[in-house]
């Protein structure tokens, strides 16, 4: 009788009174009672079943005949699982003597509320809303794809510490970063910020950054994955202060470190050394064999000093044949056994290919930290000594206290 309604795009239902049941119902009107637009299930059922028995009289006062035959208008608040908290505003207008004829609509704040929740899906940031108790009441699309472990829904935030961070040092690190802010943002009312390294869903480490603020009673967070832009800014801060030829770090680099070195060491009340190591008649080796195999020489000679160091000691290209070799917390009498070693190591000839030995051998400069100095003291001592190196005939490693200074006396113990 009412298949006509089927035929119309606007949510509408017919409703016979003064059963208060629902006789037809077109497929948007289904759609809007249930989410299925297949599902009948509504028809047959009282809009008091529907929706809250306790909106009886106000459906009767609204379906009841009006007298001047104008729209009456009630709304249905939904009820059970599905409709939870939803609000249809019905417009009513008679149809026959017992039906009358409901425009359902979900009202501005129902069809914002679902347009934003799309929106909220189509961002490229990750955003999670949890109660004041801390369960999840709303993952966007961004936030599954980072933190959807083995398609489990984290249903209370504690949950996620295990998962986002295997190592337990490093999670109670971050936790208690996270309860510390999290309660200055819910004091202030302030966005709280931290970037943690954490396991993601697909089993991989990534750099995150988390936005984290309290909402009226809501705590809301805004999530970025940030490890493309760390690992490109870690890769040109490496370029900046590294040598492209040998990998060692520059002069830039070793002057900035050194300096912080010596301040460490000073407030420790421990000496560092400095060397400069210089290859001796460079400019012939490149003459006799090649601009290429002086590279490979400079190669080599990178390697082989390396290979004399321990971890904390720093080696650095400063100049086409200079190198410079900072050893924290060393004495410069130590100092001397590790240059003469370095010495011994650079020594050995240089083979390239089947025929080329290359023989080299190198200058050395060193001096030892007071409290007082800066870089520029120490590399303007080193290169006094290394010239004293030089000129005392190569080959050798010279110390500054090895030079009596108004003199500038060269000594050697290479
Ligand atoms: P000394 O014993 O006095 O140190 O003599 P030297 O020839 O080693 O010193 P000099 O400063 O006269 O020459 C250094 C040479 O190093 C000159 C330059 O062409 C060469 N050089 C600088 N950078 C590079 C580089 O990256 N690759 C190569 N193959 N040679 C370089
Ligand atoms: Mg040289
Ligand atoms: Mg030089």
């Amino acid at each position: 009788m009412f298949q006509w309604i089927d035929a119309i795009e606007t949510p509408l239902a017919v409703i016979d009174v003064p059963s208060l049941h629902i006789v037809a119902a077109n497929p948007s009107a289904r759609a809007l009672l249930r989410g299925g637009r297949d599902d009948a299930s509504q028809i047959g059922q009282a809009l008091t079943h529907i929706g809250r028995p306790e909106d009886a009289a106000a459906f009767e006062r609204a379906l009841a005949p009006a007298a001047d035959g104008r729209a009456a208008a009630c709304v249905l608040a939904l009820g059970g699982a599905g409709g939870e908290g939803r609000r249809l505003h019905c417009v009513v207008r008679p149809l026959t003597d017992e039906h009358r004829l409901l425009e359902f609509s979900e009202g501005p704040a129902g069809a914002l509320q679902r347009g934003l929740v799309d929106i909220l899906d189509q961002l490229p940031v990750a955003i999670e809303i949890y109660d004041k108790n801390f369960f999840g009441t709303f993952y966007n699309k961004a936030s599954d794809e980072l933190f959807l472990y083995e398609e489990k829904v984290i249903v209370h935030h504690d949950e996620w510490w295990e998962f986002g961070f295997p190592d337990p040092l490093e999670r109670a690190a971050a936790f208690s970063e996270w309860v510390a802010k999290m309660e200055v943002a819910r004091r202030d009312g302030t966005i709280q910020f931290s970037e943690w390294k954490v396991r993601c869903r697909d089993g991989s480490t990534r750099i995150v950054q988390f936005r984290y603020r309290w909402v009226g009673e809501s705590y809301v967070l805004a999530l970025w994955d940030v490890t493309t832009e760390r690992q490109t800014e870690e890769h040109l801060r490496h370029l900046a202060v590294s040598d492209p030829l040998t990998g060692l770090w520059n002069r830039r680099r070793l002057i900035e470190e050194g300096q912080r070195e010596l301040e460490l060491g000073a407030t420790a009340g421990k000496e560092c050394s400095l060397l400069i190591v210089d290859i001796d008649r460079f400019k012939s080796i490149n003459d006799n064999h090649g601009h290429a195999a002086g590279d490979e020489v400079l190669r080599t000679v990178a390697q082989r000093g390396l290979s004399q160091l321990r971890r904390s000691d720093v080696m650095a290209r400063i100049g086409g044949e200079e190198f410079a070799v900072l050893l924290p917390g060393t004495s410069a009498l130590e100092a001397r056994t590790i240059a003469a070693r370095l010495l011994r190591a650079i020594r050995v000839p240089v083979v390239i290919g089947d025929d080329v030995v290359i023989e080299v051998t190198a200058s050395i400069g060193g001096t030892g930290s007071t409290p007082e100095d800066d870089m520029d003291a120490l590399m303007a001592r080193c290169d006094r000594a290394l010239y004293a190196a030089k000129t005392g005939g190569r080959n050798r490693v010279v110390f500054d206290d090895d030079i009596s200074p108004p003199t500038d006396r060269a000594a050697s113990s290479g």
